[in-house]
């Protein structure tokens, strides 16, 4: 029996509630929503992140959210949808198997990713451009 909660639905190990899924790929409702509809999509394979997974598993995960995202987007009569993914305990993520979240989101709602966005000191950027393009090529 696997350990992990999705790597478990994706055994049928645990009820979900299924929205897609093919030989790679398993959407299914997420059961504490940020909005009504908030939904899952997650390779069918174990990575911990998308740190760690295959470009060839994140392609296939991903060629499935415009398609998803429509229709969460039209059965909820949302205005917007966010697709929002977590690396990391510290980034907010809290099951350790990739997975991206379709969350439609009102006009009228009341939540808030609450982002902070702060300013470069003169010079940081330019730093921080220099060091990513290393780590790149690293
Ligand atoms: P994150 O916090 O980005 O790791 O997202 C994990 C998400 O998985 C949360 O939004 C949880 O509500 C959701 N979740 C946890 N267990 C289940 C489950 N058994 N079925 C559906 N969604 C789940
Ligand atoms: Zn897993």
């Amino acid at each position: 029996m696997a350990a992990c909660i999705f790597c478990r639905i994706v055994a049928g190990e645990i009820p979900s509630s299924k929205l897609y899924e093919d030989q790679d790929v398993l959407a299914f409702m997420d059961i504490n929503p940020i909005n009504p509809g908030h939904s899952l999509v997650i390779p069918k394979k174990h990575f911990e992140s998308l740190l760690d997974a295959s470009p060839a598993e994140v392609a296939k995960v991903a060629a499935k959210l415009p398609e998803l995202a429509r229709a969460v987007k039209a059965a909820t009569g949302a205005d917007g949808v966010n697709v929002f993914q977590a690396n990391g305990a510290v980034a907010g993520q809290t099951v350790p198997h990739l997975h991206f979240h379709i969350i439609p989101r009102h006009k009228a709602e009341g939540f808030t990713f609450g982002w902070r966005q702060q300013k470069y000191a003169p010079g940081e950027m330019q730093k921080m451009h220099e060091r990513i393009l290393g780590a790149l090529q690293g």
